[in-house]
């Protein structure tokens, strides 16, 4: 039918209208749709049918979004979309830090989640077809090897998914240049968030944690303050 015909999105929502609206939008744009109404149906699905995308509601009766999305990451890496209440609570959450991939506030607009679903299928596209021709490349004690995906500290592997793995090539590949929150929305996302970038902020401070970076003093990521990023010409 279309391009995306053959991807599965699984959409958990307890709320019966919304899942359905979401599930009908989905559908007509040609994905197929699988719906779970709380976190346990969810995982079952999501090891069953390995759906390509999640989109996850955050408030779920029982086992809420962030306990679903922790889950779903220990079975095999899956970008989630999650679905939030409030701009605040998106803030909250992104804090935690669980791995969702972007957020999404109710009210949302069906036309906003289907780029975002587009854009999020197609960056993983992206990454599972990239046998681009970016030569190994070392910063200081951090090297990252894009063919292979890999990244090393002192030796040391770091386990990155793969948004954050594009992040992190995307500010090391140019050291000293200093991206603005909206060139890496666009560069790495495909979209842009109008929320302020803060997905960015909270997946940029998620891969200094697992670079073992200091606040104070990072060594290889650099806050511009409201300005957006930059990889450090002497990471060390
Ligand atoms: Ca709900």
């Amino acid at each position: 039918m279309t391009a995306v015909s053959g991807r599965t999105v699984l959409v958990v929502e307890d709320e019966p209208a919304i899942a359905e609206a979401v599930r009908a939008r989905l559908g007509s744009e040609g994905y197929d749709v699988l719906v779970a109404a709380d976190g346990p149906n969810a995982l079952e699905i999501a090891e069953r049918d390995h759906p390509d995308l999640v989109v996850l509601d955050l408030m779920l009766p029982g086992m809420d979004g962030l306990e679903v999305c922790r889950e779903l990451q220990k079975q095999t890496w899956v970008p989630v979309l999650m679905l939030t209440a409030r701009t605040d609570e998106a803030d909250k959450v992104a804090g935690f830090g669980v791995g969702a991939d972007d957020y999404l506030t109710k009210p949302f607009s069906l036309r906003e989640l289907a780029v975002r679903v587009k854009a999020i299928l197609r960056r993983v596209d992206r990454i599972r077809s990239s046998s681009n021709g970016d030569g190994p490349i070392e910063r200081g004690p951090l090297a990252i090897d894009p063919a292979r995906r890999r990244v090393t500290v002192d030796g040391e592997d770091v386990q990155l998914t793969p948004l954050e793995f594009d992040i992190l090539l995307a500010l090391a590949r140019s050291p000293g240049v200093v991206q603005t929150r909206e060139q890496l929305m666009d560069g790495v996302w495909g979209y842009r968030d109008f929320g302020g970038g803060r997905v960015v902020d909270s997946h940029v401070a998620r891969i200094r944690r697992k670079l073992g970076e200091d606040g104070q003093e990072p060594r290889f990521i650099q806050t511009m303050h409201g300005v957006g990023y930059a990889f450090r010409e002497d990471a060390r």
